[in-house]
């Protein structure tokens, strides 16, 4: 039984890591979970979920105090220090979007806490502090973005050393097929409609833009201590090669799956074992 503290718990990768508990109660049980602003979607966790005992709200709520009278509430950016560090937890799972994801991140890697990670954004502005982190305290930050689920699978059993290359797939997002020339006339709502993937707003307009493939880039060359030059992308719109390892003896490792973030999250949940699918179905 492993005891999770998610972090982002309202969010569209919080909402399939909850998924995964509700299926699987023999494994996971949630201990504490945050939101940020969707007071509704938490309280329906809190109402379905007796085990939490401790709550991360943007600001203080005497209406969940009162509420739930048996949780402790942690408010604000004092409280997101607190909740990480004096509660009890096995693994973080933190899917919290930007950069208020760092924190956390870094703060749990501090205690020596297992980090289950969709945040890249703590990548991003964090790399160089969180790897000296690892490499004082042991290597315990686990991937949830699906193409370093995916490499990180490929890596499995073999020599880092032995890699030629790492190459990430990239759906191309909502205007992968527009001319420059159609790019003039392109609104929010239509970059927010992804051809392959469901995510949250941020992810998907970062997506429309490739910003996304910047951040999972860099967010590649610190989880892999990977030289940038070894490090490449494709367009692969199918999105079901989630990315490649490429090998010196030419041979190259690929992770296939439908896009379906319930698979990424399941693997990290359950590292290093492999659980059940979610849905048997797909
Ligand atoms: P969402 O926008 O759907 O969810 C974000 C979560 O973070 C929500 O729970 C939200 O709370 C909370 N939140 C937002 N702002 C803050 C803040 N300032 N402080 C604390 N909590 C905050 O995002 P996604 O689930 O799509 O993405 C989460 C992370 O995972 C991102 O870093 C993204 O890049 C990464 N990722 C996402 C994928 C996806 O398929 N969605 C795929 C791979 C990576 P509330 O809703 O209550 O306001
Ligand atoms: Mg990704």
């Amino acid at each position: 039984m492993k005891k999770l503290l998610v972090l982002g718990a309202t969010g569209s990768i919080g909402t399939h890591t909850v998924d995964l508990v509700r299926v699987n109660p023999d494994c996971f049980e949630l201990c504490g979970v945050s939101a940020y602003s969707n007071k509704s979607k938490l309280m329906a966790i809190l109402d379905e979920f007796k085990s939490i005992r401790d709550v991360w709200f943007k600001a203080h709520d005497q209406e969940l105090i009162d509420k739930y009278p048996d949780i402790r509430f942690h408010f604000g950016p004092s409280g997101m220090e607190d909740i990480v560090n004096d509660t009890e937890y096995d693994l973080l799972v933190n899917v919290i979007s930007g950069f208020s994801g760092f924190i956390p991140t870094y703060l749990a890697l501090k205690r020596k806490k297992k980090v289950a990670l969709a945040n890249k954004e703590s990548l991003v502005i964090g790399g160089d502090l969180i790897n000296r982190l690892l490499k004082e305290n042991g290597d315990t930050l686990i991937p949830i973005d699906s193409e370093h689920s995916a490499i990180s699978m490929c890596l499995r059993g073999f020599d880092k050393d032995d890699v030629r290359k790492l190459i990430l797939t990239a759906s191309g997002g909502s205007f992968r097929d527009l001319s420059r020339e159609q790019l003039k006339d392109v609104t929010v709502k239509d970059a927010l409609k992804h051809p392959t993937w469901s995510m949250g707003s941020k992810i998907t307009i970062d997506s429309a833009t490739m910003m996304n493939k910047g951040f999972e880039v860099i967010e590649a060359h610190y989880l892999f201590d990977m030289d940038y030059d070894k490090i490449d992308t494709v367009l692969h719109k199918e999105s079901i090669i989630h990315s490649f390892v490429q090998y010196k003896d030419g041979s190259t490792l690929a992770l296939m799956d439908n896009p379906d973030m319930h698979n990424p999250i399941a693997l990290a949940l359950a590292d290093p074992k492999i659980m059940d699918r979610y849905d048997q179905s797909s």
